[in-house]
């Protein structure tokens, strides 16, 4: 029997996993991918977490993974596909039948990539259409791209891209940007960057892979690439009717990490919060593993 079954590898979930362990907890934690380490991955750069400025966010997601397996985590690979609560266990269904009985879940699965939900999106992702400006841009040296996104996501990833492409548009739906003025004035600063504001994607072009977009005014613009950079959901759809969610589709939980079920907890990104960030997802691992712990110690009175 699990003590603690934590469904998620990002910073969350490992620093629940450190904690859990530190309290003689026995833990499995539960990653979709082999190393998976979450959004963190997919950061060139992570300059703004205490201690480490400039650290790439792969080594700091590595760095975390391996300071949870030396404090003894298991780790199992593999997708939750159901959740059931029997008495005081709970029971998970993985996608590929196995099934695993825990006394509390952390549930620190993250958030995953909004799309643009356009024609021609889903059929060329991976084929010019990606989600990761650091992970793929490489590829798209000298070549024309477009980013979709008025954040900060996409305003880096412009400016990110700006250096290896020989042409980047930004489009966004609306004039105002929600990203920082600041980048938003380096990119207006650069020649080879256009940006397109208000403007929407309509369509995204091309047979095995991507030719180009087309806009909403019926104007085409020739790319080879299309970051889509448009926010980010949170990964709750098999926790529906299993606990609460705010009408966004985030775990409703305080900083403790207690959601609406006893002995099931919240942590990180896919939890209902202001502040989206490593440092507060590895705060809310710490409250939640402390009160998972709390939780079994009044379920063994
Ligand atoms: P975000 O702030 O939620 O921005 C998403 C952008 O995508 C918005 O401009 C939104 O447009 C647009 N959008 C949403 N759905 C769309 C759709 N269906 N079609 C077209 N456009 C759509 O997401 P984010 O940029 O990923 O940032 C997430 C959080 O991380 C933010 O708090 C951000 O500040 C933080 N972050 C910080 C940094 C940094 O500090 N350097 C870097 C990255 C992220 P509207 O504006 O019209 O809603």
């Amino acid at each position: 029997m699990i003590d603690v079954l934590i469904i998620g590898s990002g910073p969350a979930g490992l620093s629940a996993a450190i904690y859990a362990r530190r309290a003689n907890l026995n833990v499995t934690v539960l990653e979709k991918l082999y190393m998976g380490l979450g959004q963190v991955a997919e950061s060139r750069q992570v300059d703004n977490y205490l201690g480490m400025p400039g650290m790439n966010g792969y080594d700091m997601g590595e760095a975390f993974r391996r300071h949870a397996n030396d404090f003894g985590a298991e780790f199992l690979e593999g997708e939750a596909a159901e959740i059931k609560k029997e008495g005081d266990i709970f029971c998970i269904v993985l996608k590929d039948g196995e099934r695993l009985s825990a006394r509390t879940v952390i549930y620190a699965a993250g958030a995953a990539h909004r799309h643009l939900g356009v024609v021609g999106e889903d059929v060329l992702a991976g084929r010019g259409v990606s989600y990761c400006a650091v992970c793929d841009g490489a590829f798209y040296r000298k070549k024309i791209v477009a980013v979709a996104g008025g954040g900060d996501t996409a305003l880096d990833d412009a400016l990110y891209l700006s250096e290896m492409c020989s042409k980047v548009y930004l489009i966004h739906r609306r004039e105002e940007f929600r990203g920082a003025k600041a980048t938003l004035l380096k990119l207006r600063e650069k020649e080879n960057v256009t940006i397109l504001a208000p403007a929407v994607i309509n369509k995204v072009k091309g047979e095995n892979k991507v030719s180009g977009i087309v806009l909403s005014d019926g104007s085409e613009i020739e790319c080879q690439g299309l970051f889509v950079a448009v926010g980010m959901e949170p990964q709750t759809e098999l926790l529906k009717g299993v606990v609460t969610l705010d009408k966004t589709g985030y775990v409703v939980a305080d900083e403790t990490g207690k959601t609406s079920v006893d002995g099931f907890f919240v942590a990180g990104d896919v939890r209902a919060k202001a502040l989206r960030q490593v440092v507060t997802a590895a705060a809310d691992g710490a409250n939640a593993a402390v009160f998972a712990a709390e939780y079994l110690r009044g379920l063994a009175l």
